[in-house]
């Protein structure tokens, strides 16, 4: 993928778009596959990076989502586990099943929570990933030697699906491109062309250059997450909200903490909800939080509280409590959760998502999540034909299978040259090969693309992260030909940035950059 070539295709179109899409995370995406597989002609913008807003900040599980079982919601838990099954095989080399125990401290736990995880597996039906049971206190410890031992009566294990979140998003965009879609990072959306009433293109706006253009389409779709009320707002200045924002956060902890295949979900925290100790990349990720916020930002921060939850719940499962110290990054994401009701607490609200037709033709979608991404983008590109009547096409992405040649193109890369082949930092599971390709094929364009979303580096160990960040712009600037003064900017931006992953400088972060060495 090329970003010049990209954009050349956005500015040098002379025909109408069938459809153009606002935003590049799991939403736009998908959609812009979906769109282009049934043969539409489309181009995606997104104003950022892709996955820059929530879908780089989940947890990272492919699932049916044990707590809507719960909740009773089975046709939410259905859907989801059909469309589990389906990711699993068309981007294998992205997803994989995982191994999950619950410890029960108390009798009724085992026999409670095998019974609904039963259930679940019965609701996977033959897209199970392995079979749930009761383990013995000692086949706990065996899975999770760090787990709390005293008191530890039984457990239960199921199975559910992982994935990196930012990597499935540049998947999508891969696929998207060789479904024929144009797609573009740092182009933002401004509003919208309109004639009479109904909007027929969007005023785009190159980040990188400042230049505007004009993009025509057939139909317009809103697919930008938290922000989609901001963009039906220019749409409509009178627009009720559709989303409210739940913030979710996570902290990133040494695998010593959790070693072994297997996670572990915390069934009750002390806010009653469920959390989840995962194996990572080398790292074990430990969240997440539901808290409902009135801002929306793509770079949310996580509050003290939630910080303190997490740490408080998990010191109550893992023998050995984590500290603040012992915390290697910690992350923020915002949830577009579909507003249905004015109900307070963000954790009822709908999981599901939504589609809104305007009566110009803006067709907002939102709510869901990574997991549903596809029937997300199979309902609204199907609403979008009847819209725009375009000529209906056959959705296919139900087993098309999701292009990723990163694996073989970095390998290549550092096959070829002993330098490329040297690893970046002695924390982190990457190479200098990694940087190159991120930059030639992966549309990246800034330090913080490569450390965050094509690398996952700054989730993984933030102070690992600033301390390679000199040597990332050098090879960036290589590639991209930066002057000094645009390599020095970088390096400082991203320090920034990535001061407020690191735990012990939070709440001082948004001022002086951390230091360059740990
Ligand atoms: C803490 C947390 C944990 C989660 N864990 C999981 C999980 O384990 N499994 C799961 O299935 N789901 C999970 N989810 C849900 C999932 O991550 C989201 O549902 C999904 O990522 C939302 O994707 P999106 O494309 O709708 O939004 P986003 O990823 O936010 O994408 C919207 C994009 O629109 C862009 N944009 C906005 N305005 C404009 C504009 N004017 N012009 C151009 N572009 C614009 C933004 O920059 C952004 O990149 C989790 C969510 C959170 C918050």
């Amino acid at each position: 993928m090329n970003r010049a070539q990209q954009l050349e295709q956005l500015k040098g179109r002379r025909e109408l778009w069938d459809i153009a899409i606002v935003g590049g995370g799991a939403t736009g995406l998908g959609a812009a596959v979906d769109a282009a597989s049934r043969g539409h002609s489309v181009v995606l913008i997104e104003q950022h990076d892709f996955a820059k807003g929530t879908s780089s900040r989940a947890t990272k599980l492919v699932h049916g989502g044990v707590r809507y079982l719960e909740q009773g919601d089975l046709a939410l838990v259905l859907e989801a586990l059909r469309e589990r099954g389906r990711l699993l095989r068309n981007a294998p080399h992205l997803t994989h099943a995982m191994p999950f125990v619950i410890p029960c401290y108390r009798w009724w736990e085992a026999p409670f929570y095998g019974l609904g995880l039963m259930l679940y597996d019965a609701l996977a039906g033959r897209r199970g990933l392995g079979r749930t049971r009761l383990l013995s206190a000692g086949e706990v410890r065996d899975r999770l030697p760090t787990v709390r031992a005293d008191g530890l009566q039984r457990g239960v294990l199921y199975y559910d699906g992982q994935f990196d979140d930012a990597r499935l998003a540049l998947a999508l965009a891969r696929t998207a491109v060789v479904q024929g879609a144009t797609v573009v990072n740092y182009v933002r959306c401004g509003g919208f062309l309109k004639e009479r009433n109904d909007i027929v293109g969007v005023r785009v706006t190159d980040v990188e250059t400042g230049e505007e253009h004009d993009v025509r389409a057939r139909v317009v779709l809103n697919a930008t997450g938290v922000f989609v009320d901001a963009l039906r707002q220019q749409d409509r200045s009178d627009v009720v909200s559709l989303v409210k924002p739940s913030q979710g956060v996570h902290l990133v902890l040494e695998r010593e903490f959790l070693p072994g295949d297997t996670a572990l979900l915390i069934p009750k925290t002390t806010d009653g909800r469920v959390l989840f100790a995962v194996p990572w990349n080398g790292r074990v990720i430990v969240g997440t939080t539901d808290t409902p916020v009135a801002e929306t930002s793509l770079e949310p921060r996580a509050l003290e509280e939630e910080i303190e939850l997490i740490l408080t719940n998990a010191a109550r499962y893992l023998a050995r409590p984590p500290t603040r110290a012992d915390v290697r990054s910690v992350f923020a994401g915002l949830r577009p959760l579909a507003h249905r009701s004015a109900v307070a607490h963000t954790a009822a609200l709908s999981r599901r998502h939504v589609i809104e037709v305007s009566n110009s033709g803006l067709i907002t979608i939102t709510g869901g999540k990574w997991t549903t991404y596809r029937q997300m983008a199979e309902d609204v590109v199907t609403r979008a034909e009847e819209w725009a009547a375009l000529t209906p096409g056959l959705c296919v992405t139900a087993t098309l299978p999701l292009d990723d040649d990163a694996d073989r193109a970095i390998a290549a890369l550092a096959a070829g040259d002993p330098a490329l082949a040297r690893a970046l930092h002695p924390r982190l599971p990457y190479r200098r090969a990694d940087v190159v390709w991120s930059v030639r094929e992966a549309m990246a364009r800034t330090v913080e693309d490569v450390l965050a979303r094509r690398t996952r580096a700054l989730f993984l160990d933030a102070q690992a992260s600033i301390d390679v960040a000199e040597d990332v712009a050098a090879l960036m600037a290589g590639e991209l030909g930066w002057s000094a003064a645009q390599q020095a900017a970088q390096v400082r931006q991203y320090c920034k940035l990535a001061g407020g992953y690191l735990l012990e400088s939070k709440g001082a972060s948004d001022g002086a950059p951390p230091s360059l060495s740990s």
